[in-house]
């Protein structure tokens, strides 16, 4: 029986499964972005939660923190590095911020494309809620 390679060309499975952050990534939804390289992207939160509330997340779509692999370390640690800096460009280093990864349904998680919370700007409670 012949094989439908069609089915198998990376352009249909890329408009098939990507996610949410991958169409902001490729300009096909709106962000307001604040910062870009070569391996994430840092954009506004639609819904803030702090007056300062940014998602940065690796062009790569891994899936949730949960679902990295050892091949991701570069990118993971990057993004940690890239985290600091955009919390300094965006003025809340000094009176301090909070990095959130939230990783499966109990976490909150709604965005299956790892992404990191860098929240600041207000007083923060702990424990989180
Ligand atoms: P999670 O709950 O998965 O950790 O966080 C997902 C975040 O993505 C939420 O804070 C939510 O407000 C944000 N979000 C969902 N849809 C969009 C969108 O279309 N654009 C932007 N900029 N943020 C979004």
């Amino acid at each position: 029986m012949p094989v439908d390679e069609t089915a198998r060309t990376p352009q249909v499975q890329n408009s098939m499964s990507q996610t949410l952050f991958e169409k902001i990534v490729a300009r096909e939804i709106p962000a307001t972005i604040v910062y870009e390289d070569d391996l994430v992207l840092a954009f506004k939160d639609i819904n803030p939660q702090a007056p300062v509330h940014i998602l940065l997340i690796p062009k790569k779509p891994i899936t949730r923190i949960g679902a990295a692999q050892a091949e991701d370390e570069r990118v993971l640690g990057h993004l940690l590095l890239k985290a600091a800096e955009v919390a300094r460009q965006s003025g809340i280093a000094e009176s301090g911020y909070r990095l959130v990864f939230n990783n499966g349904r109990n976490a909150g998680e709604a965005v299956p494309h790892l992404h990191c919370h860098i929240l600041g700007g207000r007083p923060m409670n702990w424990p989180p809620g």
